[in-house]
């Protein structure tokens, strides 16, 4: 038993060491990679509720990394948030996401159709705290030639508990220029419904652990008095209600019921490449 439980111990040892060294690795590897262009952008639809049509998507990052392979963002955004290269990697995503929307708008149907599709980006607390976002976020759109009004910022609920003045004012003022603000994974962090008057924000992006009980018929009827309520207080509030990790035709139903008013998901499609897109939009137009 002694030597059993010495062989774990060696075994947790080098398990963490191949972590540490792994994270280390990782950490140090993150600038070249971003100069070598390692990092690569997947998108995954986003579709409204009511007919099924796309609505725009979500920029989701990876990292084709040399010896490990294609690396998702749990790996390495909160490495790159520590060192701060979250910085000039955000920017990158940014840029090439807003290309990326406004291709699809010269080339898409939804355009013609009112409907401009849209381009969701996700923004890390060091980004919101670094003084040339909005600057830098108002070049690229005017460069580029992409409304303002075609980009949703994505910021977690965690990261603006308890945020002063000083944090939200950029968010302020990028809504003000008409940049959509999406409170993601809301529901996981705590945050007081009240304090949702007093962020600038225009969509509430409902975390899966919401959706999880609807796979099913029926439904987890507690699940659904929960969504019913913050559908109704977030339109009361004039704010859009998106939903994620929608996986099954059960859930669709349930959250099209409840009047959420955008899903993203599995069940309509994974993130992929922009082409995705081009066939999801084109059978919008048949
Ligand atoms: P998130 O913003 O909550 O993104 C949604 C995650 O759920 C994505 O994971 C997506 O692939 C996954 N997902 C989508 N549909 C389903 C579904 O039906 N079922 C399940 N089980 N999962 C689904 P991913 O791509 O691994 O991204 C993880 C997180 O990394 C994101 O969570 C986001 O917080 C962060 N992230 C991704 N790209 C960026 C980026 O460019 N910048 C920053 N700062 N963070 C990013
Ligand atoms: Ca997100
Ligand atoms: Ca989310
Ligand atoms: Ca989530």
């Amino acid at each position: 038993a002694k030597a059993a439980g010495g062989n774990r111990f060696e075994l947790a040892d080098a398990e963490a060491d191949a972590r540490a060294i792994t994270r280390h690795g990782l950490t140090t590897a993150l600038p070249a990679a971003l100069e070598r262009g390692e990092f690569f952008i997947e998108y995954q639809p986003l579709v409204h509720l009511d007919d099924g049509t796309v609505h725009g998507a979500e920029a989701l990052v990876r990292w084709l990394h040399p010896q490990h392979g294609i690396l998702g963002p749990d790996r390495f955004i909160p490495l790159a948030e520590h060192t701060g290269l979250i910085v000039p990697l955000g920017r990158w995503v940014l840029e090439q996401s807003v290309r990326q929307a406004k291709a699809w708008q010269d080339q898409l149907p939804g355009s013609a159709a009112g409907r401009p599709l849209r381009i969701n980006v996700n923004l890390s607390p060091t980004q919101l705290h670094h003084p040339g976002l909005v600057a830098e976020t108002v070049e690229v759109l005017d460069r580029i030639g992409l409304a303002p009004g075609a980009l949703c910022l994505e910021v977690t609920e965690s990261a603006l508990i308890g945020a002063d003045e000083d944090l939200l004012k950029p968010l302020r003022q990028l809504a003000e220029m008409g940049v959509d603000i999406a409170l993601d994974d809301f529901g996981t962090g705590y945050s007081n419904l009240a304090n949702l008057r007093r962020l600038p924000v225009s969509v509430l992006k409902l975390d899966r652990s919401f959706t999880q009980g609807m796979q099913q018929h029926p439904a987890d009827p507690v699940d659904l008095k929960i969504v019913e309520g913050i559908v109704s207080l977030a339109h009361s509030l004039d704010l859009a209600v998106t939903v994620e990790g929608v996986e099954t035709g059960a859930q669709a139903d349930h959250l099209r019921r409840l009047g959420c008013d955008t899903a993203q998901g599995w069940f309509y499609a994974r993130p992929g490449p922009p082409e995705h897109l081009h066939r999801l939009s084109l059978l919008d137009a048949v």
